[in-house]
């Protein structure tokens, strides 16, 4: 650790068992501990964390302990006798699936604003309540710094009607709410913001597409720091091909699906959301690096896979230079993003037409320069291809200070 510890930001990212926390300068970007609480409120329920160059874990955080408890133990225990650290922070940032069309900033936590994350729920109903919960859970630990809710959904929320919403009968928008969401917000603008410094670039002048290609996978179209349209729809089951989601597929599958095998809407949410994507096709993984493999051992079905999940990128990629008009560069992030130089190779083939070009060498060795990022297209390439490592946490730390005190 420093000798000497400015403001600092908890940073926390809430499942419905399990809390992922992290205390971060927002400045400098050091991580000082951070950590996963999982199987919350199950017998099992256990916390590790990396601390001081340690990795502990506590096996027993108590039969059914709950958020709080999780944070209580961060606070009372891992945190113990480190009242610096403690005393440093200034903001509580909470990540927030979905804020629906209610908010479109970073925004103070009070008692209105659970209650409008509680009203977002049909749009993450896996994933809203347990965030409240560790609001909850948080602002009762934390009581003088303010908390603030990043929403995934917040940075899309600056695309047109035309682009967000759905042909379908007015009033389910109306009185609904059916319209697109998108999601990975947080990602998006970041690496977009990265993206534009490192290239030096005129913020009001700059047009990319942004790719987070991780377990869940978006695309989107931003121009001067604003998103004009992005894949993932009312919820993350719509656009690319995934770890186990679909995508985007004809919405008939499902009536098909319902009628002749006469199976439910949840039975049909499952089959889509968790037994699709990679691991459908490939029979095999949902895990890129698998197919990958499977793509060396001439495995057909993942060959199927991986070119699958690349022309359905390339394609969404070609779309927005409707949009945009002009695109400037393209971003890949996100676990694949970042490590898959097959992945981009194949991609980056399909959008030749599109005057794009990438260095082969440059594109395999994009883990290894400046840190894992880097600029992978020629100098003739029509624009700009670079890999750029997200941070999610850092930014969303980076938002929540700006409340600070
Ligand atoms: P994320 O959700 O961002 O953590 O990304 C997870 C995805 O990144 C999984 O599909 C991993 O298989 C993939 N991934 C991580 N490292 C590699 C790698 N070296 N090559 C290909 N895919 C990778």
């Amino acid at each position: 650790m420093s000798s000497q510890i400015n403001k600092t930001v908890l940073v926390v990212n809430c499942g419905s068992s399990s809390v992922k926390f992290a205390i971060i300068d927002p400045k400098s970007g050091e991580v000082f501990v951070s950590g996963l609480a999982e199987a919350l409120t199950l017998p099992d329920a256990r916390i590790n964390w990396a601390f001081e160059g340690e990795k502990k874990t506590e096996e027993n955080l108590g039969a059914g302990a709950d958020h709080e408890k999780a944070i209580d133990f961060i606070v009372n225990t891992i945190l113990a006798g480190h009242d610096d650290l403690l005393n440093s922070l200034v903001a509580v940032g909470h990540r927030i699936v979905s804020g629906g069309d209610l908010y479109s900033q970073p925004t103070l936590i009070d008692d209105s604003v659970e209650a409008g994350i509680e009203k977002c729920i049909p749009f993450a109903p896996l994933h809203n309540p347990a965030h409240l919960q560790g609001i909850r859970a948080a602002r009762k630990i934390f009581k003088n710094i303010p908390h603030v809710c990043i929403f995934d959904t917040a940075f899309h929320q600056t695309m047109p009607d035309y682009a967000y919403r759905y042909a379908i009968p007015e009033e389910y928008y109306t009185k609904y709410h059916i319209r697109k969401y998108g999601a990975h917000g947080t990602s998006h603008a970041y690496v977009s913001k990265l993206a534009c410094e490192e290239l030096n670039k005129d913020p009001d002048d700059f047009n990319v597409i942004t790719c987070h290609l991780g377990n869940g996978a978006s695309v989107s179209a931003v121009k001067n720091g604003k998103c004009l349209d992005t894949s993932m729809g009312l919820t993350p089951l719509d656009g690319l091909v995934m770890g186990t989601r679909c995508g985007s597929i004809d919405p008939s599958v499902i009536f098909f699906l319902c009628k002749n095998l006469n199976l439910t809407a949840e039975e049909v949410s499952k089959i889509l959301n968790k037994e699709s994507g990679l691991m459908a096709v490939s029979k095999k993984t949902s895990d890129f690096r698998g197919i990958t493999e499977g793509l060396e051992e001439n495995d057909p079905r993942c060959k199927l896979a991986y070119e699958m999940f690349c022309y359905r990128l390339a394609k969404y990629i070609a779309s927005y230079y409707v949009p945009l008009g002009r695109v400037d560069a393209i971003v890949f992030t996100g676990g694949i993003g970042e490590n898959s130089f097959l992945m981009r190779k194949r991609v980056l083939e399909w959008l030749a037409p599109l005057g794009v070009k990438f260095d082969e060498a440059r594109n395999e060795q994009a883990r290894v320069f400046k840190g894992g990022r880097g600029v992978i297209s020629t100098p003739d390439s029509s624009c700009i291809v670079t890999v750029i490592p997200t941070n999610e946490e850092l930014m969303i730390a980076q938002l929540a200070s700006n409340f600070a005190k």
